[in-house]
């Protein structure tokens, strides 16, 4: 089993844990300090995002330290469901390829791109579709990579790295045994963990229905953030590549709306890679609760202020206005005697538009809580049953699935409305 660890920290730091006041920042060093790098890449052509890869590579402090890429080394894209590129929903192709071609000359030579989107679990086949809609097989097979659906291959069940009282691990075996792992996510807004990035991203080394189990056996967001901090203590990834070139906000991971970032960022720790796609989103990254409980793990570094930013300064890269799901799985920021009635206030629920739903029947095969039965013209609820996991909303092929607060104070009082702009 691999377990070669992240490579080691780098340098300098920020003044202040603010997004914007971390783009002010001065550099510095000392012990607990990550790198991470930001170059900027305008577009999708190819070249272009070669090159800008090659050198958030170099940049990132993984260079000389990226070991095992005389094994076999995995590239793990974020394929979440069949879509083209166009629609922001998978890591782009070209990014792929491009990791590719710099792992290639780092001296790797047996190369995998795999992945288990979402669904998984409905058919053997949804992986397969997804890498080849997507583009990501034809690109990582034009680059002479391998491409593999995890939900065709082994898996294994591992220990819980929280020791014999944590849950164990169901995790496709190729992540595991791979000598080199490297991470390719897509930043994306998320509606149950605000923001998807380089932490989220393993997730899809959960095979096929284990993805539904794992979301039933950890019902709260604060179960499952903990899990996927699990998820990053055995796999380890040795690099994080982010195709941040156009993201999406809005309703994220698959209902959002493509936003231009223009940017890839690399690094070799995944807590601090999300902090600065946070701060890059003008979100503080202790908001996300994956970035949180991470950091508080000690799986990475998680304070902006003693983050280094490689390349271009994070002050350039700002995005202003990134929009942020309806009604995330997040707790506002609440005076303290607040919480109990916000966190109340706060609990949201899907909701289900008729005039886009097909009947497919995606939703109700994957809840994981079956909270859904087929009504006549669109699936109904139990909101009792629910779990809030949002796999519904993730996986619906037609946008049908938009959040509610389930207690109308909640809109009124956090103030987004329910739905998503561009759904209204
Ligand atoms: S809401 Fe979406 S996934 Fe569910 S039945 Fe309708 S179209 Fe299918
Ligand atoms: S109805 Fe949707 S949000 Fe609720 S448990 Fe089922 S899949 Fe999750």
């Amino acid at each position: 089993m691999r377990q070669e660890g992240r490579s080691a920290d780098a340098t300098t730091d920020f003044t202040t844990a603010s997004p914007v006041g971390a783009a002010t920042a001065a550099s510095g060093s000392g012990p607990g300090m990550s790198t991470v790098a930001v170059v900027r890449c305008e577009s999708y052509d190819q070249g272009l995002v070669d090159d800008a890869v090659r050198e958030a590579v170099r940049l990132s402090a993984a260079v000389g330290g990226l070991a095992g890429l005389d094994g076999p080394v995995l590239v793990k894209p974020n394929v979440l469901a069949a879509r083209p590129p166009e629609d922001a929903v998978d890591t782009h192709p070209a990014v792929v390829a491009a990791v590719i071609a710099a792992l290639r000359e780092l001296g790797a030579g047996d190369i995998t791109v795999g992945d288990s989107s979402g669904g998984a679990g409905a058919r053997t086949d949804v992986t397969d579709e997804a890498l080849q809609v997507s583009g990501i097989a034809r690109a990582a097979a034009g680059r002479g990579a391998r491409v593999v659906s995890f939900d065709r291959e082994d898996a294994v069940s591992i220990p819980s790295p929280r020791g014999p009282d944590g849950p164990a691990l169901i995790l496709a075996r190729r992540p595991l045994e791979a000598r080199c792992l490297v991470s390719v996510p897509k930043l994306k807004t998320h509606t149950l963990t605000l923001l998807t990035g380089a932490v989220k991203n393993l997730y899809g080394a959960v095979p096929g229905a284990a993805k539904r189990e794992y979301h039933r056996r950890n019902p709260s967001l604060a179960e499952f953030a903990a899990l996927l901090a699990d998820i990053v203590a055995v796999l380890r990834p040795a690099l994080h590549v982010v195709d941040a070139v156009v993201a999406m906000e809005g309703s994220g991971p698959s209902a959002g709306t493509p936003r231009r970032v223009g940017l890839i960022v690399a690094g070799t720790d995944p807590v601090a890679v999300d902090a600065v796609l946070a701060a890059v989103a003008g979100i503080a990254p202790e908001r996300v609760p994956t970035t949180r409980v991470a950091a508080q793990r000690g799986l990475g570094q998680g304070d902006l202020r003693r983050i280094r930013v490689a390349g271009t300064p994070l002050a350039e890269v700002l995005v202003p206005g990134f929009r942020l799901p309806a009604a995330a799985g997040v707790v506002p920021h609440v005076p303290p005697f607040l919480t109990r009635l916000a966190v109340s206030l706060a609990v949201t629920r899907p909701t289900f538009r008729q005039e886009a739903c097909t009947r497919c029947g995606v939703c109700v095969a994957q809840c994981p809580a079956d909270a859904l039965v087929l009504g006549r013209h669109r699936p109904a609820v139990d909101d009792e049953r629910c779990i809030a996991c949002f796999c519904c909303h993730e996986l619906c092929p037609n946008q049908a699935v938009t959040v509610r607060y389930r207690h109308p104070l909640g809109a009124l009082l956090f103030g987004r409305g329910n739905d998503p702009p561009h759904l209204r």
